[in-house]
């Protein structure tokens, strides 16, 4: 065959039974330049690689005898096949295969109908791989020849010999070595002043330890370290040195300056788990530290999040503006996607600043897959999903213009959405192509319930953004009743929100939201001058005594402007502190910063209830330190009054007395329950019994609620 000698030839092997397939892919290959021979079958692809080893071999999956995962995995093991690229041609977009794929040892696949351009772009892509793969290992075994060959001509080694005398500590250094040594003027002469001025000071504690092995007869002992400079590598050999009978031990030592040798293993290192284009970690090393994560989670009881992340309708950049431009824009995005992971406020912002670890790694083509471990709420995953959108989705500047991508994600948790690697890999891809139908540029989380959670969650946070804008929340009111006068003394403001499509949103469903999202803040601030507002528009209407009371949420409590905000809202309202009363949860009275604020706000005179009662962990010991005026013992208490379970119910009111706290009943609901209460001595009663929560106008103030109540 004619050959110039310039251009080695390329050989490559396609073995596809499809005569039409084989043709296509032959000829796109032989534009390449490659010298292309076309076999059947499996076994014949097997057969040809043994015969001569090609450069490139595509392989179909579907052959009639032998199939190209089992072809694969056979050529592996031949003489010189475990480095060939294989591609792999399967007909079936499926995860399952494309993993058999790789497990077969496939360096690629593609998927039909075969693109030709894509064909030959992989095929360059994995010839440079292979090249590069090549050259490096090659550097290595020459390397690794000219330690041998080169020892009796140590210059070109760079290798140079000394000798330590050890009772007396002393050392004597070749030229050589101490060239290779790079020492300035004389070489050291004792082994403190060789850690000292040859050792660089982080490798010296450990060249210490191993100088003292060698000191005390531990055998030969090798060991590498830097040079001052931090660039250079030595490797270090130490063997006792014939003794002369009447003279000191000594140990003979050789040096070895191995610099160049490490780059080639680091760079064959980074070849074989980096991915060339990005310099990200490639599928492999994704899949390790996936399995490694399940392990630790698995044992630790976190959860770990597989993020499977593939461009939207990557292939019309690569189609339209070229391969090159297509690297490019892949470049671009690696380097975004691991920016944003970087700075960690897409992730968790626990109030302890903890968030979850990420790892990001090219999963091939235009698919990437990143990692999160140490995750303690799966939301976090989402968050950090809608974080990589919005970094993916600002426009990337090219020369030929700018060009907009989109992504779309699918998330998998462990344990929940597979208890092993391979099953989140498959659950993350399913939910990937769940994103893709839902229109591409959004997340999707795996499970079903999952996935409507943080839908809800998405719709809520949408819904209360808008709701504070224009006026989308309002406020009720339930009324509190005191027992002995029947009369009303309190009022309880709860929020609602109006949902756009149509109704109400309780606060249950939606506080949990504006707290995780910080929206509570405002809405809180909101609630509070509007509530502080109405009770002195009843105070005008002439509503005497009683008060107003406010739920604070614990996250509020603790923004900083929480006392001016409550200052300011009385102040506007022409209120007196004694006026207002705000519920907090037991949870914030044991923080040493929520006491802090309560007694502040106390010491004002506002009167600072716990709300919900009994159900927080308290034991009853702490409440006679706390800065509290009420206890509002929690509905599920009072409703057991009627099933005889009302002894907890005493307990707590007497409890109350002692502390000197008055009492509020919550969700009073039958006069069986009012009777109880009564005589057990709970001052003020608030349920539906007497009023469901209702509008402003609806309040009625005036009117005794209860006949019961009033006699
Ligand atoms: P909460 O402070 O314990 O409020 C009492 C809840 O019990 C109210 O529910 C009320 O409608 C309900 N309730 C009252 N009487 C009865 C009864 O006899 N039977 C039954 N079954 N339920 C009764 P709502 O309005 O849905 O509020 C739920 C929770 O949301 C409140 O519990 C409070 O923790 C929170 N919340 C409400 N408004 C606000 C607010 O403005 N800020 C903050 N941070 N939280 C709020
Ligand atoms: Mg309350
Ligand atoms: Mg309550």
């Amino acid at each position: 065959m004619d050959q110039t000698p310039t251009a080695p030839t390329v050989r490559a092997l396609v073995a596809d039974d499809d005569p039409v397939v084989r043709m296509l892919v032959a000829s796109a290959l032989r534009s390449l330049d490659l010298v292309v021979e076309e076999v059947e079958d499996g076994g014949a692809a097997i057969a040809a690689a043994r015969r001569q080893m090609p450069d490139l071999i595509v392989l179909d999956v579907q052959m009639p005898k032998k199939n190209g995962f089992d072809a694969c995995a056979a050529i592996r093991e031949l003489p010189g096949g475990s480095d060939v690229p294989v591609l792999i041609v399967t007909g079936l977009e499926e995860l399952s295969f494309i993993e058999r794929a790789f497990r077969a040892g496939a360096t690629d696949f593609l998927t039909k109908p075969i693109d030709a351009q894509l064909l030959q772009h992989r095929v360059r892509f994995q010839m440079r791989a292979s090249r590069a793969f090549a050259e490096l290992r090659d550097t290595l075994a020459e390397l690794g020849a000219s330690q041998h060959r080169l020892a009796k001509s140590q210059h070109l080694a760079r290798l140079g010999d000394w000798e330590w005398q050890v009772s007396s500590d002393r050392l004597f250094f070749s030229e050589r070595a101490s060239r290779v040594l790079r020492c300035d003027g004389e070489p050291p002469v004792s082994s403190a002043e060789f850690l000292d001025r040859c050792v660089h000071p982080d490798d010296r504690s450990a060249v210490a330890k191993n100088l003292h092995d060698a000191m005390n007869g531990f055998g030969d002992i090798e060991f590498d370290h830097r040079l001052p400079d931090g660039e250079r590598v030595v490797h270090q050999f130490l063997e006792a040195a014939e003794s002369v009978p009447g003279e000191e031990p000594t140990l003979a030592g050789t040096v070895q300056d191995v610099t160049d040798r490490r780059k080639a293993e680091e760079r064959i290192r980074q070849l074989a788990f980096y991915d060339t284009l990005t310099g990200l970690p490639n599928r492999r090393v994704l899949e390790e530290r996936l399995k490694r994560a399940v392990l630790f989670a698995g044992r630790a009881r976190t959860q770990v999040a597989l993020l499977f992340l593939d461009l939207d309708r990557f292939k019309r950049i690569n189609d339209t503006l070229g391969h090159a431009t297509g690297d490019k824009v892949l470049k671009e995005i690696a380097e975004r996607l691991v920016g944003a992971l970087r700075t960690g406020d897409a992730l968790a912002r626990t109030p302890e600043g903890a968030g979850p670890q990420t790892s990001v790694s090219r999963f091939g083509g235009d698919e990437f897959a990143v990692l999160l471990t140490g995750l303690s709420d799966v939301q976090d995953a989402g968050r950090v999903a809608r974080r990589l959108l919005s970094v993916i989705g600002e426009p990337v500047a090219l020369p030929e213009g700018e060009v907009k991508v989109t992504a779309s994600i699918g998330i998998a948790v462990f344990p929940t959405d597979g208890s092993e690697s391979d099953g989140l890999f498959r659950s993350a891809d399913m939910a990937m192509h769940h994103a893709k139908e839902q229109g591409r540029d959004n997340h999707q989380f795996f499970s079903a319930s999952m996935n409507e959670a943080a839908t809800q969650a998405m719709h809520v946070e949408r819904a209360l953004g808008e709701a504070l804008e224009r006026g989308g929340l309002l406020l009720h009111y339930q009324p509190q009743i005191a027992t002995g006068s029947g009369q009303v003394v309190g009022a309880e403001a709860l929020v609602r929100l109006q949902d756009p499509a149509g109704g109400l949103i309780s606060p249950g469903a939606f506080i949990p939201v504006a707290e995780e999202s910080g929206l509570i803040v405002p809405v809180g601030a909101w609630v509070l001058r509007g509530a502080c507002q109405q009770f002195a528009q009843w105070r005008s209407e002439g509503w005497e005594g009683g008060r107003i009371s406010v739920n604070v949420s614990n996250v509020q409590l603790r923004s900083l402007d929480f006392v001016d905000t409550v200052d300011r809202a009385l102040a506007d309202a022409g209120l007196e502190p004694q006026d207002l009363e705000l519920e907090l949860t037991e949870g914030v009275f044991v923080e040493a910063r929520g006491r802090e604020v309560l007694q502040e706000l106390r010491s004002r005179g506002i009167v600072i209830a716990i709300d919900d009662f009994g159900t927080g962990f308290s034991s009853l010991s702490y409440l006679k330190d706390l800065p509290v005026d009420v206890l509002k013992i929690d509905r599920a208490f009072v409703s057991e009054i009627d099933s005889g379970g009302g002894a907890i119910v005493g307990a707590f009111i007497a409890l109350a007395r002692e502390l000197g706290c008055s009492v509020v009943a919550e969700g009073v609901e039958t006069e069986a329950e009012v009777e109880f209460l009564k005589q057990h001595g709970c001052d003020v009663l608030q349920g539906f019994l007497f009023s469901r929560p209702v509008s402003a106008e609806e309040l009625d103030w005036r009117r005794p609620a209860s006949a019961a109540a009033a006699s």
